[in-house]
């Protein structure tokens, strides 16, 4: 058990005011620090953030950051948007100053609650507030980390809990030092924010940090397929347990099913031997594709590994109801689901979106595009054919996907979401999906990826 740090009289600093690290100097100030919050923003572009700390013995440093307010302090907390390569924290480092995470602070002030955690490029969001609904139906839970509520926000609550789930990045796994998860979980490492890490080595090796502080008796959870995660899951001093698909297995889950499960899938779990496994089903329509019962697995084994009952657990697995904008069927009309994935704002996420559908059918009117990253449409030809029966495009880059994926569908532009909704439910039939994937950004014709799929729920509720 960690004992909270002694943070009386002790200078401060807090780099980055998002939410997270509002919560920190918060926590900060009531410990009795000398708090100083920097941020390159200027006071004009943070209000809300100095409102949450106005009152408290916070000096505020803003519009940029002056090297001596890191290199003078005894403690550096940052927020996870900021980059741990910031030169004013590398010259922290270097003169000796120790840089944590929001979460590593917070960490120190959970006492003997036990911390679940969960990290990846992919997932994380739907596999933490899927064990936190499990979880919740056994004991007191707390979720949170990057999605939701920062850590240190509960921390200040004093709200009593019997375990914490949290979602962390890597951004936030690449500050900690001591932050113990009883069980941490790692479900892929992809290529991504690869400008941040350097190299996929790099991005790796940030993380692994979550698997080296466990100690004997913690549990460490990775996906078989992901030679990297296991890798990392590899440092841990606790028991490993992996999940993926295929033959039995001691310490792990696995869903023997077919590839995309046609009926409901199966999630077997075998704790110490490969004999007899506990049975599970997932059949919810929240947790559809084969990424989805990935993530269902890790969720699983997190709650199953600290003692949730079986029963709980298929519950939860049957009563959770997935996250809002990733693949959220917001309507039924006239045998038709309209289902919202505005979240897959890149080609890899629409690709894990198309698989959850069976190829051969050809049940999916698509709408894609938007700002483009820049990667390939290629890579979906393949997953478009047979199961998409028109590629309805929208945006800026709708020219770029129309060249490259012409061939495997029949394509219309629509130039707006409004214009291809109107047209999908022209050609929709009984029994199809209309699928807002857009494998783009938003951001040419809506604020975020939130505001595009509210704007594509109250049009599909439009319809009469
Ligand atoms: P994160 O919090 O890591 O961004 P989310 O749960 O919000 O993850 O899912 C974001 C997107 O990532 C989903 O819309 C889906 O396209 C993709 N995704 C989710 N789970 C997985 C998985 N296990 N493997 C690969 N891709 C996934």
């Amino acid at each position: 058990m960690q004992t909270p740090p002694e943070l009386r009289g002790r200078r401060v600093t807090v780099v980055g005011l998002a939410r997270s690290g509002v919560a920190a100097a918060r926590l900060c100030a009531r410990e009795g620090a000398q708090v100083t919050v920097t941020d390159a923003r200027p006071a004009a572009a943070l209000g809300p953030a100095l409102e949450a700390l106005a009152g408290l013995p916070v000096r505020a440093a803003l519009g940029g950051h002056d090297p001596a307010d890191l290199t003078g302090a005894d403690l550096v907390v940052i927020s996870p948007g900021v980059p741990a390569g910031l030169p004013p924290l590398a010259a922290a480092r270097a003169a000796g100053v120790p840089v944590w995470a929001e979460v590593e602070l917070a960490a120190r002030f959970l006492g003997p609650v036990p911390l679940v955690a969960v990290t990846g490029t992919n997932g994380k969001s739907t596999t933490t507030a899927l064990a936190g609904a499990i979880f919740a139906l056994d004991r007191r839970v707390l979720v949170g980390g990057n999605l939701g509520t920062p850590l240190c926000e509960h921390v200040l609550s004093g709200e009593r809990a019997d375990v914490v789930v949290a979602e962390l990045s890597s951004f936030q796994l690449e500050a900690i030092d001591r932050l113990r998860a009883r069980v941490a979980a790692v479900l892929n490492v992809t290529p991504d924010h690869l400008d941040r890490h350097g190299s996929l080595e790099g991005y790796a090796a940030a993380k692994a940090r979550l698997f080296e502080t466990q100690q004997p008796g913690d549990f460490a959870v990775a996906n078989l397929r992901d030679e990297r995660a296991m890798a990392m899951a590899g440092a841990s001093r606790g028991a490993r347990y992996s999940f993926g698909f295929g033959p039995p297995a001691r310490s792990a889950a696995r869903s023997p099913g077919q590839d995309p499960p046609a009926g409901p899938a199966e999630i077997w779990f075998y704790r110490y031997a490969a004999g007899s496994p506990e049975r599970y089903r997932v059949a919810g329509r929240a947790l559809r594709g084969r990424h989805n019962l990935e993530n269902a697995m890790a969720a699983l084994l997190c709650a199953r590994l600290l003692g949730v009952p079986g029963d709980a657990v298929q519950r939860g697995l049957d009563a959770f109801p997935g996250l809002p904008h990733r693949l959220q069927v917001v309507r039924e009309r006239g045998g038709v689901e309209w289902i919202d994935d505005s979240k897959a704002t890149n080609v890899d996420s629409a690709a894990v979106a198309l698989a959850a559908f069976p190829a051969g059918a050809r049940r999916v009117v698509l709408l894609m595009g938007g700002r483009g990253k820049g990667a390939p449409y290629a890579p979906l030809r393949a997953l478009l054919e047979g199961r998409v029966k028109a590629l309805l495009t929208l945006g800026e880059d709708a020219p770029a996907i129309e060249r490259e994926l012409g061939a495997a569908a029949p394509i219309e532009s629509c130039g707006t979401l409004a214009a291809a909704v109107a047209r999908a439910a022209d050609l929709a039939v009984p029994g199809d999906a209309v699928l807002l994937s857009p494998a783009c950004a938003s951001y040419d014709q809506f604020a975020s990826y939130e505001e595009r799929g509210d704007a594509f729920r109250r049009l599909a509720e439009g319809l009469s």
